[in-house]
């Protein structure tokens, strides 16, 4: 049994209770011991126990590593030219999924494989240890398998989006679109993931068709995500609430009978801060700026009791960018969040909306993913926006 000593730790976020006053549970003068790729010991620097090896944070901070819970990494091909189109002022309307599609559609798994291993290798250098991945380009049986099949082999948070949009062959008929979802396309798919997913939005899938794919999801032990109220009000995240997702994502656009909704699914979970909402609203900054729209009001959410989390939407089309530092930086910037919400959302809560208690957090028993910035405090993060501060990242237990 190999063990590594974390030491010189100028402070330490564990996202636990016992610490300094706030959401992060910060403690300083303290060393953490990794065994077996967990985290076995926090305590005073004066007792920490002999270790085989040590690694000296010299007076930076260490946090959990970020969790992404929202990332669509399996596709071919760009869409620069869409992005450069919007920034000269055309509209963004989800319709570029399609160019994903045809291009995903037409490439082999090895270049597949290749991509989603470059943005998940291209990730953990920026700190994240945990990153979910979903298909959602394939929309047919095989493409849609194979996505998730490609996923799994780097991530065990993989989510069925076989509900992404209605592919141009069936424009004409999203029932039998639907039937497909729900039939021999979920039966494929179900092996290869944890969760299902549906694009819940005008243009994409109703609130009956949405409602009825989660349902078959539900059916064969899928967890319940929704993507919900990111272009316009809608029906999304409420019909996450009813269903019990584990998170609703985007809510750029919520009326008081959304937030309300979520703020009724709070539950004690006798954790630090003690109350947490069943379905958390996960907030993708990197689509509003990529998509040049307003943000989301993580303020208006936070003040209501809602659990928020942050992750990257990482896709070519309306966020390719696969940096939690980045998405830390313009909640805080941009979306009325404290700088130690932010980061509390984007490790804490990101593992809350994959409903893990091994991640996200660095107390005793919780994997040991954690980062060491090339900074003394978390403050840096959004404090020093596009600098690379991720100096060391540990992926359990193991220097990356
Ligand atoms: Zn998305």
């Amino acid at each position: 049994m190999s063990s590594l000593l974390v030491d010189g730790i100028g402070e330490l976020v564990t996202n636990e209770p016992g610490g300094e006053s706030g959401p992060l549970g910060i403690r300083r003068d303290v060393a953490l011991l990794v065994e077996d790729g967990r985290v076995a010991w926090v305590g005073p620097s004066r007792d920490a126990p002999a270790a085989d090896r040590r690694l000296d944070a010299q007076g930076a901070a260490v946090l959990p590593g970020f969790v992404d819970s929202h990332a669509h990494l399996v596709f071919a091909g760009d869409r620069a030219a869409e992005f450069a189109a919007r920034m000269a002022g055309q509209p963004y309307t989800g319709g570029g999924i399609r160019t994903t599609v045809g291009a995903t559609r037409a490439a082999g798994d090895d270049e597949l494989r290749a991509t989603v291993r470059r943005l998940r290798d291209e990730a953990l250098r920026q700190g994240t240890t945990t990153m979910e991945i979903k298909s959602g380009y394939g929309l047919t049986v095989t493409d849609e398998a194979r996505s998730l099949r490609i996923a799994a082999e780097v991530s065990e948070e993989t989510t069925f989006l076989g509900a992404h949009v209605v592919p141009a062959e069936y424009a004409d008929r999203p029932d039998d679109y639907v039937g497909l979802v729900c039939g021999p396309m979920l039966a494929a798919a179900a092996p290869h993931a944890r969760w299902i997913d549906v694009f819940c939005e005008r243009g994409a899938f109703d609130v009956d068709h949405a409602r009825a794919i989660l349902a078959c999801g539900q059916a064969v032990g899928l967890g319940v995500r929704v993507h919900a109220n990111q272009l316009g009000p809608g029906p999304g995240v409420q019909l996450g609430v009813e269903l019990g997702a584990a998170s609703v994502d985007h809510c750029t656009h919520l009326t008081d009978a959304d937030v309300d909704a979520l703020a009724s699914s709070r539950y004690d979970c006798m954790c630090a801060d003690s109350l947490h909402t069943t379905t958390v609203a996960t907030l993708l900054p990197g689509a509003e700026f990529s998509t040049r729209s307003p943000y989301p009001d993580a303020r208006r959410l936070l003040d209501a009791g809602v659990t928020v989390a942050l992750a990257t939407d990482c896709n070519p089309g309306s966020s390719y960018t696969s940096s939690m530092p980045f998405c830390v930086a313009l909640a805080v910037r941009e979306m009325r969040m404290t700088p130690a919400e932010a980061v509390w959302a984007a490790t804490a809560g990101g593992a809350r909306a994959l409903r893990r208690d091994d991640i996200g957090r660095l107390g005793v028993g919780a994997r040991a993913d954690l980062i060491v910035l090339d900074a003394p405090s978390h403050l840096h993060l959004a404090y020093r926006p596009g600098v690379p501060l991720i100096r060391q990242v540990l992926r359990n237990g193991v220097l990356q």
